[in-house]
């Protein structure tokens, strides 16, 4: 029986695993499909972290040094995807791909969650050369510098306001004439000078070469092309939550999820299970940070040892 499953090792599952094994629990495994890290390892740069400062590392580097203190306290990793997470009475199953079944006084589910690709030439090529899909993280790099924003949701339009705050000019693309947004955000959108909305148009490309993106190609419903000379592509066009994990046999998940498929839990990370915590991007409300990932691993962590003590 394990103390705490963590399940996911990026920055919000590898903290979890280092408080839960560095605050004295004996039995704590991170089930992680791939290496350790998550998915800041796909960034070129990170200048966000406090005290991590370096402009020629790369998300990479940054994840390595966590991997070794992690793992420096005994925390165990299996290069394993797991499947789903079950209470059964007091305790939980854990069931790995490959029919394992792995039982745990508490769990943390940490699986993150993967922005969508809007499908367009050259977005592969140029991810983190251009492409973004984080304003957050990228957009202090197009200080002063025009930026183009696709989508159409409450997401691109609250994060075009924000890189309207350091870009010079934001261009937003949405292939409909209408915003599924909400209006109010809408209404602030088109209030802000240095927002342009160019509507029923679809991004064809993105160009750029070795050095990065250098602009987009444009495609309107007449089919009319035109050309945005931006260095810089923000892509918000939706969210898949990794939240399978917490899928029953029946689809049905197990625990209180809101309407967008993101776990509900408490400040604590605590879910409506008892003994399942949640953290980092699956979350509610998540701003999808490394720095706040970490810090609700850490919680999740503080409270597995709470609550394997009030059960004893
Ligand atoms: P993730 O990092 O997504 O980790 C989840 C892990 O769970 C993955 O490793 C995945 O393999 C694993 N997993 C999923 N399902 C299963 C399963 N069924 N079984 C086992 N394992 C599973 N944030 C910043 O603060 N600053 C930045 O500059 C920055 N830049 C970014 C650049 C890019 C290109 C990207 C993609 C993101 C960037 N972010 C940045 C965001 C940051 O990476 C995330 O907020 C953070 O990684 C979330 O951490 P997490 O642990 O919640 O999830
Ligand atoms: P979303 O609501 O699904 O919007 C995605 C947008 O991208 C839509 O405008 C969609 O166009 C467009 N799109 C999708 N695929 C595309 C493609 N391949 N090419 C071009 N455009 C594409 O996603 P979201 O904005 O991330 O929001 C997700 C949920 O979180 C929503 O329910 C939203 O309300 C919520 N949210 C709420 C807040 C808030 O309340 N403050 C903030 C952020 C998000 P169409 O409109 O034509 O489909």
């Amino acid at each position: 029986m394990l103390d705490c499953a963590i399940i996911g090792g990026g920055p919000a599952g590898l903290t979890a695993g280092l408080y839960a094994t560095r605050g004295g629990l004996k039995n704590v495994v991170l089930f992680e499909s791939g290496m350790p890290g998550g998915q800041i390892t796909q960034s070129s740069e990170i200048e966000n972290y406090p005290g991590f400062f370096e402009h020629t590392k790369t998300g990479m580097d940054f994840m390595d040094t966590w991997q070794e203190q992690c793992f420096h306290f005994g925390l165990k990793h299996e290069m394993k995807r797991v499947e789903r997470v079950a209470k059964t009475g007091k305790h939980f199953t854990v069931t790995l791909e490959n029919g394992e079944k792995i039982e745990a006084m508490a769990v943390i589910v940490c699986t993150g969650s993967t922005p969508k690709r809007a499908g367009f030439k050259g977005e592969d090529e140029y991810f983190g050369r251009g492409v973004s899909t984080c304003a957050t993280c990228d957009g202090f790099f197009y200080k002063n510098k025009p930026v183009t924003v696709l989508g159409g949701g409450d997401t691109a339009l609250e994060e075009a306001f924000y890189l309207s705050n350091i870009c010079s000019d934001v261009y937003v693309v949405h292939r409909r004439d209408t915003f599924r947004a909400a209006p109010s955000t809408v209404d602030r959108v088109k209030r802000k000078e240095n927002i342009h909305l160019i509507t029923d148009t679809v991004i064809e490309e993105v160009l750029g070469d070795a050095m990065g993106v250098s602009g987009v190609k444009l495609k309107d419903k007449e089919g009319k092309i035109t050309q945005l000379d931006t260095p810089g592509l923000f892509v918000f066009v939706g969210h898949n939550v990794n939240n399978s994990v917490l899928k029953d046999e029946n689809g049905t998940f197990i625990c209180e999820m809101n309407e967008w498929g993101q776990v509900v839990v408490d400040l604590s990370m605590r879910t409506s299970v008892e003994g399942l915590f949640a953290a980092g991007d699956m979350r509610i409300e998540a701003p999808k940070q490394v720095v706040i990932a970490a810090g609700d691993g850490a919680t999740a962590a503080l409270q597995v040892i709470s609550y394997i003590q009030e059960q004893a």
